[in-house]
């Protein structure tokens, strides 16, 4: 089969590879039908994620077809259309029963990147993620192995297209994650720093559950006028905007009731940040936390959806207690949130498919990586459909 496979920094492959087969009891192996191309494998193009090895194949979010089911498969069957969570859960540990999918202390039996505390077992494996987070081959590929079938794949509904599906492997559960952990009230103001998939749809989830206002900053114009078109979000471009004093002269002096920073460690930080990240000094850049710190209002909730490991420098928990700030971090529980969101789109509450701007083959898909790496063409969301003609 053909896969999309990491070789070195900025450098993925197409590759002809052995087609996965029936593991354990409870695998399924899907045909993909659609790979979503996201943040995370952004990360890994760019050499920023360890325990990537050469040929891994990439790829957490996919949807496809159940080619073979294990024995022990309950529900689903051959010729099922599935969407497959990014995270891997068992169903049965400490974690899983307490639906904490993301924490399951049994898909994952690498070391994790926690850099202290040695001895917590790791949180949850992830596909197409490396070998600190499982090793699990992703879908970007023409075939994917799924562990813990009876747990994570559902199947998708009868008029459910790809372009939607595609959203419930991750961005949209990290999205209504993000929200939820804002703990939103009717009329409460939302400020979403990112404008990428996870900040348009948490910007489009906020909507659907009754926030008034809701602001949104990001350095690309196009993607602010989605937002601004789609989920009536003030656009704020902090190229020519401080987002901080905008938000705060906006909301009455106060700042935002809630704050979801959808953009991690990534956010282009100071130079001394810059220069700590690359002597390992510091997991990335903090400027996008401090400036959530900064425009949320005393009392107010933070909600970290965009990823970050190991130190931070310069975060200011001085303001945190002072302005008695509640904050809410961490990867999302993607289980326990796919039938639901799945409705949401049925019903037409979330449009997730208007975010997608390109489709490309699997075989393009270093062209596709390349383009969303540069930030070309008005990219928003790439799909990567096996054996597509163009
Ligand atoms: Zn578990």
């Amino acid at each position: 089969m053909r896969a999309l496979v990491f070789n070195s920094g900025h450098d993925v492959r197409v590759e002809h590879l052995p087609k996965p087969i029936i593991d354990e009891d409870d695998d399924i192996v899907v045909q993909v039908s659609a790979a979503g191309l996201g943040g995370a494998d952004l990360h890994i193009y760019r050499g920023q994620i360890p325990g990537i090895r050469e040929r891994d194949i990439l790829g957490r979010e996919f949807v496809g077809t159940v080619a073979a089911a294990g024995q022990a498969v309950k529900e689903l069957k051959e010729g099922d259309r599935v969407v497959v969570p990014s995270v891997v859960a068992c169903g049965i540990c400490f974690f899983c029963q307490r639906r904490q999918f993301a924490a399951c202390e049994r898909s994952n039996l690498d070391r994790g990147t926690l850099m202290n505390e040695k001895i917590i077992r790791s949180g949850a494996a992830f596909f197409g993620y490396g070998h600190f987070h499982g090793g699990l081959p992703g879908g970007q590929a023409e075939f994917v192995r799924v562990p813990a079938a009876n747990v994570g794949p559902v199947k998708i509904p009868e008029g459910m297209c790809d372009d939607q599906a595609i959203f419930l492997c991750d961005v949209l559960p990290t999205a209504y994650q993000a929200v939820l952990n804002c703990e939103i009230e009717r009329g409460d103001s939302l400020a979403i720093f990112g404008a990428g998939p996870v900040g348009q749809m948490a910007a489009a989830c906020a909507r659907m559950l009754g926030v008034e206002r809701i602001y949104i900053c990001d350095r690309h114009d196009h993607l602010l006028r989605f937002a601004a078109e789609h989920y009536d979000a003030i656009p704020i471009n902090f190229n020519a905007v401080n987002p901080e004093q905008f938000i705060i002269e906006h909301t009455g002096f106060r700042g935002a009731d809630c704050v979801i920073d959808a953009v991690g460690f990534e956010a282009e930080g100071s130079p001394l940040e810059s220069a700590m990240a690359t002597v390992k000094l510091a997991g990335g850049s903090g400027k996008a936390l401090r400036r959530a710190i900064a425009s949320v209002r005393r009392g107010g909730r933070i909600s970290v959806a965009g990823s970050y490991s190991g130190m931070l420098h310069g975060f200011m928990f001085g303001s945190v207690f002072e302005k008695n700030v509640t904050i809410k971090a961490g990867r999302t529980h993607v289980q326990r949130y796919v039938r639901e969101l799945m409705t949401y789109v049925q019903e037409g509450k979330l449009q997730p498919e208007q975010l997608v701007s390109h489709h490309f083959s699997l075989e393009d898909g270093p062209q596709a990586y390349k383009l969303y790496h540069n930030h070309l063409e008005e990219c928003r969301k790439i799909v990567l459909v096996p054996g597509l003609m163009q």
